[in-house]
């Protein structure tokens, strides 16, 4: 038999997969990008699948481990390629979980000539070959070289497909992830690491509270009512009042706001913002971990067991900020009045809320609503007939289909949308401005980018997220009430200094007199 150098066999073996064992990936991907218009785009494909896959075989590669390795990737990925393409199954973590516990027995049974054949010609006969052949042995040192031009190739090839559509890439890892899922082997790799994870290394999760000692040193007859709006993906640059040339927020310019010019968020996606502006670490702190184990403001304010809490969700969840706070869904139509055709409206989330402030009379209110807002891609869905102020508009999800003022059309329409969203939400506050104080916070998690420089959407890491995904709209209203307490006058002077999220947390506590070692007075945007 002849030999083969380890890096040729990890190139053909490369080939082989993308040719032979990703049939359903392309077949699902032709039907979202139909080939007569996107050849090019799935020929990069192709390459891009396939270097990527010789780039990670080069990493674990060597002497020993290739011949096992690839092997085991053969007669793996023959039977989650029959699977896939025969049931159009995805093999996630479940998926594995799920054929763990599947006896012997029960496997049998599901056994079929197609699947026996599948085995015999995509698993066991490349393997008897990969077993039967001589790799050629270099020395260490020719290897290593060779391995190394191997991977900055790989690289490059990748890089500059990827750069070349950069538009349908985008599209394809934003609108399209369940197309990722028929990639063989990387995602049944993928899967089996995260099963093992979840399986084997979920201990219980310990939520260390803070902020136990939290009480309202401040007790007089009025109440507070404080609506906090969690915003979605509002970047500041597309309100008029910071400036953007189109008047998209003629409501909210006639009521008295103290608009924050300058305030940006912690991370660049809702899962990063949102339990990052709620906790008590700082941006350079924060981690996922620290977030999910550590109590936030939310759960210091309850503390104090004088302020009734309630979160309203009309986007994803709450990423864990409200799991110790009454929370309510208003995704759905049994809670949202305001749904139609899938979609249900922010303003849905106050229908009620006068309900809520009656029955918690005598204690303060704190209220918080999670917009759906300007998500995308599909923010033409965001607004109804009657904020379409700005046309043509996208009309697609698929991004790169649209023009970039039909998509900063739809956007800004949806910027109308919340516009009269908030306005709605201090026009309540303003009919309880006689028994409480009242007050709306408002501040979107993050921003979003319109197809400046080919960047669509959000998400980039934050270290090179253009300014347009992390420079977010925010706003405050006070009652008259309120405004004895909080000195608005010098507020607006300072109001276009730089903010972060971060302060989120100290001027939520000071708004409510909340006196705690947490507190930091520094960092409450409310004090001097
Ligand atoms: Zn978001």
């Amino acid at each position: 038999m002849r030999t083969i150098t380890q890096t040729k066999l990890i190139t053909y073996l490369s080939i082989f997969f993308t040719l032979f064992y990703n049939y359903t990936f392309f077949v699902n991907v032709i039907k979202v990008y139909p080939l007569a218009t996107n050849l090019g785009f799935v020929i990069s494909l192709a390459f891009v699948i396939t270097f990527f896959l010789t780039l990670l075989l080069s990493l674990v590669s060597f002497k020993y481990t290739i011949k096992p390795l690839v092997i085991t990737l053969l007669l793996v990925s023959s039977m989650t390629s029959y699977f896939m393409n025969s049931y159009h199954v995805v093999i996630d973590a479940t998926m594995i979980r799920n054929m763990m516990q599947t006896n012997i027995h029960e496997s049998l049974d599901l056994l079929s000539v197609k699947q026996v054949l599948y085995f015999l010609f995509f698993g066991l006969l490349p393997s008897y070959y990969v077993y039967k052949v001589k790799i050629e042995s270099r020395g260490f040192k020719s290897e290593l070289f060779a391995k190394l031009k191997l991977i900055m190739l790989s690289l490059v090839i990748v890089g500059v497909a990827i750069f070349s559509f950069s538009k349908y890439y985008t599209s394809f890892v934003r609108e399209h992830k369940p197309l990722r899922f028929s990639v063989n082997p990387t995602y049944w790799i993928y899967s089996t690491g995260k099963y093992i994870n979840l399986t084997f290394n979920s201990a219980p999760l310990v939520v260390k509270p803070i902020g136990l000692d939290a009480k309202i040193v401040e007790k007089s007859n009025r109440k507070k009512i404080v609506v906090m709006v969690v915003g979605e993906a509002s970047r500041a640059d597309h309100f008029s009042l910071n400036g953007y040339e189109r008047d998209t927020n003629p409501l909210l310019a006639k009521e008295d706001i103290i608009n924050f010019s300058n305030t940006y968020s912690c991370g660049t996606s809702t899962a990063v913002s949102v339990p990052c502006m709620f906790s008590k670490y700082d941006r350079s702190d924060y981690s996922y971990k620290k977030g999910i184990s550590t109590e936030n403001v939310v759960d210091v304010l309850k503390h104090t067991n004088d302020i009734a809490i309630l979160w309203r969700d009309n986007n994803s969840d709450s990423k864990g900020v409200a799991l110790r706070v009454p929370y309510e869904d208003y995704k759905i139509a049994k809670n949202n009045t305001d749904c139609a055709e899938g979609e249900c409206r922010d303003e849905g989330m106050l229908v009620g809320l006068d309900k809520f402030i009656a029955q918690n009379k005598g204690k303060d209110i704190f209220i918080v609503l999670h917009q759906m807002g300007n998500h995308g891609p599909a923010y033409y869905k965001r607004y109804t007939k009657k904020f379409e102020k700005y046309t043509p508009v996208c009309q697609t999800n698929q991004l790169e289909e649209c023009s970039q003022e039909e998509i900063a059309n739809a956007y800004d329409n949806a910027i109308l949308h919340t516009d009269y969203f908030l306005t709605k939400t201090v026009d309540m506050l303003k009919t309880y401005d006689t028994q409480y104080d009242t007050a709306m916070i408002y501040m979107s998690d993050h921003g979003e980018s319109l197809g400046e420089d080919g960047i669509y959407l959000h998400g980039l890491p934050y270290f090179m997220a253009p300014d347009a995904q992390t420079h977010i709209g925010a706003l405050m209203w006070f009652g008259e009430g309120m405004k004895k307490k909080v000195d608005t006058v010098a507020l607006k002077k300072r109001a276009d200094k730089k903010y972060t999220q971060d302060a989120l947390f100290h001027t939520l506590l000071g708004l409510f007199d909340v006196q705690t070692k947490e507190y930091d007075k520094d960092m409450d945007m409310l004090k001097e």
